[in-house]
């Protein structure tokens, strides 16, 4: 079924992936209520490397149960938010102990490169753990003195309670599968809630095994389950179920609006991180060097399967050639092959159906009129590789200019000088997730962070996250902020008390 001795893969990771992959209910591992499954493919080869249980309604209904039994009974409501925080940073540690092993499992699955697995997606997501865990024993209400202009003679004492939002449906998609898992599990954790985590059907394969480590570090049973499947079937059934009070959403603006309807009938509680077209400001008086090598990281990093990317990328014309023609030549020298080689830089688009999508947009963009001056087309041969693409001469209203690609293609567009037209330009889109600003003047810098719709703007530096910067969108990019104190807001509601004295 898979070549794991081909391509040296820690053993561990070879053995997990040729177990039988259940859903985790009630903390047992059980199959799909159908006993169907699907196949999970390595995107380097187009090959199959596992079959996972394929959950839907029923078994959502039964995770859902579970979440709701571990919420309201057992040893989860019981525990100290300091003994919660204890099991939260022990899963952070365990993530780093296994390092090696999710960042293999990660690539293998997902794609991307086993060196950015290794720097970055498992060690933020250990890192969210290890962040949120201080959280569970700051979560704090306040005392508040009332005036009750209508009892004049009373006295009250009025306080409020945080108190976790319940049962949480969390539905991620395949771009980080662990860092987007982290995100989503660790302020509901460390806020006392319970959880229903449907990964994307393309990489379900690190949540499982996070899974695993869920049971280890010593989660009550029921307090995470995870429901493998598709986002039209369980992921559907998830957001409409009665018993969850919240639901919690990473993936396209379409899907987004989807998943709000399917809240409406009972009005639960939604949070989004959804899709973006960010724009990256370049300066005349930017540091050149680092602005190349910045804003083709921005497009180019995790293959522009960001929802973040700087994808449309705004140039003053008087460094117009230089910087674009910098940043054509960082996406040429870019060495693409699969994630698990030690050399790749970039992998291969995560599944065929994202590759046929940022193929049929490179063709649009070019028979609109548009000109490729780095890659434009696909690589030939197995796997689902694009060229890292720089584009030019495109005009405001092509499709490459209005619609998310997820891929490695860049726009870039010279502007005359720094006026509001600009501004007005960068900020013409639906959504308003990310923007960047290279400059060395620091007024511009802050003048134009402040004008840019967006949820996080970067200046000199794109793709910076840690766990206490919220993250989210403007716009259709999407409701609430993740990580930092934001998200522990997301997870948690208010309860005024007023007591009579
Ligand atoms: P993409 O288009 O980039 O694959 P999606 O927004 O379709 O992103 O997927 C993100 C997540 O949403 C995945 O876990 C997917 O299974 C899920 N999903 C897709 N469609 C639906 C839906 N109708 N209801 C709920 N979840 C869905």
């Amino acid at each position: 079924m898979f070549a794991a001795a081909e391509i040296g893969l820690d053993e561990r990771v070879t053995r997990f992936v040729g177990e039988r992959h259940r859903l985790l209910i009630g903390g047992q591992w059980v199959d799909a209520a159908t006993g169907k499954t699907f196949p999970v493919y390595n995107p380097a080869s187009g090959e199959v490397i596992a079959q996972v249980a394929e959950g839907d309604r029923e078994d959502i209904d039964r995770a859902v149960k579970a979440a709701r039994r571990a919420f309201e009974s057992g040893p989860w409501p019981r525990l100290t938010p300091s003994d919660r925080g204890r099991l939260v940073w022990k899963l952070g540690d365990l993530i780093l102990e296994h390092l090696e092993e999710l960042a293999e499992l990660e690539s293998w699955d997902n794609g991307k490169p086993i060196r950015v697995a290794r720097a970055a997606d498992v060690p933020l997501a250990a890192d969210l753990f290890h962040y949120m865990a201080g959280w569970a024993t700051k979560i704090e209400g306040n005392t508040i003195s009332i005036s009750v202009p209508y009892a004049p003679e009373a006295r009250f004492h009025a306080y409020t309670l945080r108190e976790p939002v319940g049962v949480v449906g969390q539905i991620i998609p395949w771009n980080f599968p662990l860092l987007m898992a982290a995100w989503k599990l660790g302020p509901a954790l460390a806020t006392g809630c319970t959880v229903v985590l449907k990964p994307a059907e393309e990489t379900p394969l690190s949540a499982l095994r996070l899974g695993e480590l869920i049971q280890e570090a010593g989660f009550p049973d029921g307090v995470v389950n995870i429901v493998t499947g598709f986002g039209e079937t369980a992921g559907a059934a998830l957001a409409a179920h009665p018993g969850i009070d919240k639901v919690a959403f990473t993936g396209s603006t379409e899907v987004g609006k989807l998943i709000v309807q399917a809240a409406a009938n009972d009005l639960k509680k939604v949070s989004l991180e959804l899709g973006g077209k960010s724009p990256n400001v370049v300066l005349h008086d930017a540091d050149l060097d680092l602005a190349v090598a910045g804003t083709a990281s921005a497009i180019f990093f995790n293959h522009g399967q960001c929802c973040c990317a700087g994808s449309r990328l705004f140039v003053e014309e008087s460094i117009f050639d230089k910087l674009v023609g910098g940043v054509a030549d960082e996406a040429k020298k870019i060495k693409v092959g699969p994630g698990l080689d030690p050399n790749t830089q970039m992998g291969p688009m995560v599944s065929e159906t994202q590759y046929n999508r940022v193929c049929g947009y490179l063709e649009a963009g070019l028979s609109e009129g548009a000109k490729a001056v780095a890659g434009g087309g696909k690589l030939s041969g197995k796997g689902y590789f694009v060229e890292p693409t720089v584009l030019v001469d495109t005009k405001p209203d092509m499709k490459v200019i209005r619609e998310e690609i997820f891929g490695p293609v860049v726009a870039a567009i010279p502007f005359k000088e720094l006026d509001d037209d600009v501004i007005k330009a960068a900020n013409d889109t639906i959504y308003g997730l990310a923007a960047g600003v290279w400059t060395r003047d620091i007024s511009k810098a802050h003048a134009v962070a402040g004008k840019l719709k967006a949820g996080t703007v970067w200046i000199n530096c794109y793709n910076i996250f840690d766990a206490a910067l919220p993250f989210g969108g403007y716009k259709q990019s999407g409701w609430g902020r993740e990580m930092g104190h934001d998200a522990i807001d997301l997870y948690t509601q208010k309860k005024a008390v007023c007591a009579a004295l």
